[in-house]
C-alpha cells in the first residue's frame, strides 16, 4: 500500500465535509486549507532510485489524493499530468474517493475509453439527497471499478437502486466531539441492500456518537474502527 498526495488541500463542499479531518488537522498546524497547492510528492508514482527502478513497487494498492478531493476544480491544470503517471504504472492499482462525482467527465483524459483497468473510484455520499444526487450520475458513468463511501452516514439511506455495478459500499460514522450520530440500524440497512443487490460490504468505522439498540454511547477516536471491525457484519459476495 502507497500513499500519493499530488497536491493538499480543499474546499468543504457539502453536510459531509462539516468535521472533515483534513480542515481540522490543518487548522492545529495553522495552514489555510483552502490555500490548493502541489506537493512534492506530485510525480512519485513514476519516481526511480539509481538503479533505475520505480520507488513505488510494484502490484501496490496507491491510495490517491487523500488529503484533498482528486476532481477539486482548483488542480484541473496538473490532473492530465497524473492520469499520464497512472497509465504508465498500469501495474499498480489506485484509488480515489470525490464528493464532485459531477465534474468526472470533464476530469479524465481521451483515451479513458470506458474505464483505465487500474483505477477505482469511489463516490462519497453522506445523506439521502447527496445519494441520490450523486449517484444517479456515479451509474452512468464509464469506471471499471466503482465503490460507494457512505461516510460520515448522517442519515439513513437507501441506495439499493445505484448498485448494479458497485463492487464495494463502505459505511462508516463521524468523528468529532460534536459529531453527528450514527445510529446502527442505518448501517444494518446498508448492509441488507448490499446482501439483496450481491454487493460486498465493509462497517470500516463507528461514530464519536453511536446508537445502538436506542442507546447512545460516546466512543473515543481509538476505538471507532476496532468497534466496527468488532460488529463483524462484513459481507463478501463470495460468501453466497
Ligand atoms: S471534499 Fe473531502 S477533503 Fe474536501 S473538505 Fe470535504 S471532506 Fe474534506
Amino acid at each position: 500500500m502507497a500513499m500519493w498526495n499530488p497536491w493538499r488541500g480543499c474546499h468543504k463542499y457539502s453536510e459531509g465535509c462539516q468535521f472533515c479531518y483534513i480542515h481540522k488537522g490543518d487548522k492545529r498546524r495553522g495552514i489555510d486549507t483552502n490555500q490548493i497547492i502541489k506537493t512534492d510528492n506530485f510525480m512519485s508514482p513514476i519516481e526511480k532510485n539509481k538503479k533505475g527502478e520505480y520507488k513505488i513497487k510494484s502490484g501496490q494498492v496507491v491510495y490517491l489524493c487523500f488529503s484533498s478531493d482528486f476532481l477539486l476544480e482548483d488542480a484541473d491544470d496538473w490532473r492530465m499530468e497524473c492520469w499520464r503517471m497512472i497509465k504508465e504504472r498500469s501495474d499498480l492499482h489506485f484509488i480515489f474517493l470525490t464528493k464532485r462525482i459531477e465534474r468526472f467527465e470533464a476530469c479524465i483524459p481521451d483515451d479513458w475509453g470506458s474505464g483505465y483497468e487500474n483505477v477505482t473510484v469511489g463516490c462519497t455520499i453522506e445523506n439521502q439527497s447527496r445519494a441520490d444526487e450523486r449517484l444517479s450520475i456515479f451509474k452512468k458513468l464509464p469506471i471499471i471499478h466503482k465503490n460507494v463511501i457512505c461516510q460520515p452516514l448522517i442519515e439513513e439511506i437507501d441506495i439499493v437502486k445505484y448498485l448494479d455495478d458497485v463492487e464495494l459500499v463502505v459505511v462508516g460514522g463521524e468523528s468529532d466531539k460534536n459529531a453527528r450520530s450514527l445510529d446502527y440500524n442505518w448501517v444494518l440497512s446498508l448492509r441488507q441492500q448490499c446482501i439483496q443487490t450481491k454487493t460486498n460490504f465493509e462497517f470500516r468505522q463507528c461514530g464519536t456518537h453511536f446508537i445502538k439498540d436506542g442507546k447512545q454511547f460516546k466512543l473515543n477516536v481509538r476505538q471507532l474502527c476496532a468497534q466496527a471491525r468488532k460488529a463483524g457484519i462484513d459481507f463478501k459476495v463470495e460468501q453466497i
